[in-house]
């Protein structure tokens, strides 16, 4: 069973070398007894909350902190091989919590979601039809309270998330105008996503000079997934009474101080609704999501980009390359086609 091992705590920014590819000559078989389910593993997941994993955790977080010589763990699709669950069989797909190796003992599978729909490409369901696709909904329909004509602002929008925000607040009558990392995401969404425009931000350090260029009447709502710098430049530009639903702040996630944020009082002045929120409060609202975005992508309305890394052995490159925005589109990591 070839697995990626977490070697240690990690500070600054992650390196390759923080994972280690291994074999192991464990047999996996499901103990006697067992309700969980032995899988194979088809494809994983890398997502930016994994940083935070890197790090021993003494406050609790919403997932615990990997542990030094073992398997790192992420979401992932897998068919199921041996099923000791009421809720699985033998040959089943699904997709949620898994290891990062060839094939993983799942000890707590009623945490996973069953896959009825596999007419679609089953990667999907790391990215589109998984937590990345979940976040981008509960986020914008739900947290960012959308009306028809506003004005939306995504960073980090050619991503897993961002993309999907951008094509939802199209497809709902919005203007949306996103930031990105270099001239080909930028493409990206202006091309195969049809946000309204879009920068790079790398390119245009002024970040109030180029939201104030593409976002001439200011923001309603702006979909945070970077922090810092950027964040202080939007709240210069936020309308009366809008709204920002706070993601994510992955530029922060390798500093050891945080920066800090100057102009917060322009909420007061701009009466903006800040909010935060985590994709596990939303999860009963997978059933609704799919029921929406299912025939949005059969016809077309919705396209997703993917960047997949073929094996195990690239896994390691994959989730840190997500810190300097080498991926373009959803992250994956391919460890078996079937
Ligand atoms: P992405 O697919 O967007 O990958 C990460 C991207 O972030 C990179 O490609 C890069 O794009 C950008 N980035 C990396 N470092 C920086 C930096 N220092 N400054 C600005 N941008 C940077 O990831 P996801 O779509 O999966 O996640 C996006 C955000 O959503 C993250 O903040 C994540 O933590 C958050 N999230 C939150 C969830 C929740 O429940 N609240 C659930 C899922 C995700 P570029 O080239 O454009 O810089």
């Amino acid at each position: 069973n070839k697995q990626v091992i977490f070697r240690d705590y990690v500070s600054g920014f992650p390196k390759e070398t923080d994972m280690e590819v291994r074999e192991s000559a464990m047999k996996l078989r499901l103990p006697e007894g067992s309700n969980g389910i032995l899988v194979k593993n088809l494809y994983l997941s890398c997502d930016p909350y994994m940083r935070n994993r890197m790090k021993k955790l003494d406050v609790p977080s919403y997932r615990d902190s990997f542990q030094p010589g073992s398997p790192v763990t992420g979401y992932g699709v897998a068919r199921v091989l041996e099923s000791g669950h009421p809720n699985f069989k033998k040959g089943d797909l699904l997709w949620g919590f898994t290891g990062w190796e060839e094939y993983s003992l799942i000890t707590a599978p009623e945490t996973c979601f069953k896959i009825a729909h596999a007419d679609v490409p089953l990667s999907y369901y790391t990215g589109l039809l998984g937590m990345p696709g979940m976040t981008a909904y509960a986020g914008f329909f739900k947290v960012c309270s959308p009306k028809k004509g506003e004005t939306v602002f995504i960073s980090a929008a050619s991503g897993a998330v961002g993309q999907l925000v951008g094509q939802f607040a199209k497809l709902f009558g919005c203007y949306v105008v996103g930031s990105a990392g270099s001239k080909e995401k930028v493409d990206l969404l202006k091309n195969k996503f049809e946000f309204d425009d879009a920068f790079n931000y790398k390119e245009e350090p002024d970040l109030d000079a180029a939201l104030k260029r593409c976002l001439p009447e200011g923001i309603d709502i702006y979909f945070e997934n970077v922090g810092g710098k950027m964040l202080d430049a939007v709240l210069l530009n936020m309308k009366i009474h809008g709204r920002i639903a706070v993601c994510g702040m992955i530029s922060q996630y390798n500093l050891e101080q945080p920066e800090g944020v100057h102009n917060l009082m322009n909420m007061v002045l701009k009466r903006v609704r800040m909010e935060g929120f985590t994709v596990f409060d939303y999860y009963h609202l997978y059933p609704e999501f799919l029921e929406m975005v299912l025939p949005q992508i059969k016809e077309g309305k919705i396209v997703y980009v993917e960047d997949t890394a073929e094996g195990l052995e690239n896994a390691p490159a994959a989730l840190v390359g997500l810190f300097s925005g080498r991926n373009v589109g959803k992250q994956v990591v391919v460890v078996s086609h079937e």
